[in-house]
């Protein structure tokens, strides 16, 4: 369980860019943010691992006010939850295997991970990780030989190789073209099926959110605006989140394509 209890953030420069947030998360939850650019969907999600952080309220992880952690159990909640990138992250000139074993680093040494020296269960993992997003045949290849639909499956299954209870992707399908885009989050959705991985995804294409969220929150100046249901979603809540007329932009396309 994932609670934001009036949560407010101010960047050092002075801009507030979440205004006093409410809401909770229920394990295995699938939860789409959406919002326009700015509109503080990026800060809501990185508060989670404190990648940046909240100065006033409470953000509670199964009762645990995270605000107050410290080092060592910053560490471990890092290591519980998997982020995923627009830009994948990955390291370009190393292998696939390589990246996505990466997921473990937060369970081994240090000695052992500059070395490179992963157990045969650690490989393992990453090799059935990259078989969940059907990409296990890569394993060998550099990062940057693959596309960047293949890069974000890549870093989904570094993800999936940190054993996450909770999944964070933060604009996963923005660069990608609809068809890639939409098979992404199949993975993203199929995944938090299966594993129940509680799943928090930032989009900004309207048609995405409505075809994977089961539930939809609408940020709107670092304001909450709507929390609820995907089925309870109209194109009217989407003006309101909006703050404007839906246009043909605010949509990637191609949702059939891929069902
Ligand atoms: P979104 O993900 O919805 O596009 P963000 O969370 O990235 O929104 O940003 C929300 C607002 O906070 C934006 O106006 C952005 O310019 C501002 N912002 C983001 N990061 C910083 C920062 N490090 N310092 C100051 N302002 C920031």
């Amino acid at each position: 369980m994932i609670e934001y209890k009036n949560i407010s953030l101010t960047y050092p420069n002075g801009f507030k860019a979440l205004k006093n947030i409410n809401l909770k998360f229920n394990p295995g939850e699938f939860i789409v943010i959406v919002g326009l650019s700015g509109a503080g969907k990026s800060t809501l999600i990185r508060s989670l691992n404190l990648m940046v952080r909240p100065n006033e309220g409470e953000l509670l992880v199964d009762g645990e006010n995270i605000l107050n952690y410290k080092e060592k159990q910053l560490r471990k909640l890092r290591t519980e939850i998997g982020m995923i990138f627009q830009q994948h992250n990955l390291v370009k000139r190393s292998s696939v295997l390589k990246n996505v074993l990466s997921g473990r680093l937060g369970y081994t040494g240090t000695v052992k991970s500059i070395l490179n020296l992963f157990s045969k269960e650690d490989i393992a993992l990453a090799m059935n990780s990259l078989d969940r997003v059907d990409i296990a045949e890569k394993a060998y290849q550099r990062a940057d030989q693959l596309s960047g639909g293949q890069q974000q499956r890549v870093s989904i299954a570094r993800a999936l190789t940190q054993k996450p209870k909770i999944i964070l992707a933060d604009e996963p399908v923005s660069s990608l073209d609809p068809p890639t885009a939409n098979q992404v989050m199949k993975d993203l959705q199929r995944i938090n099926k299966e594993d129940g991985i509680t799943t928090i995804v930032n989009l900004h294409a309207i048609d995405l959110a409505m075809e994977y969220g089961q539930r939809i929150i609408g940020l709107r100046g670092g304001e909450l605006v709507f929390d609820g249901p995907a089925s309870s979603v109209t194109e009217k809540t989407f003006e309101e989140i909006y703050g404007r007329p839906i246009k043909e932009e605010d949509m990637v396309g191609g949702v059939e394509e891929a069902l």
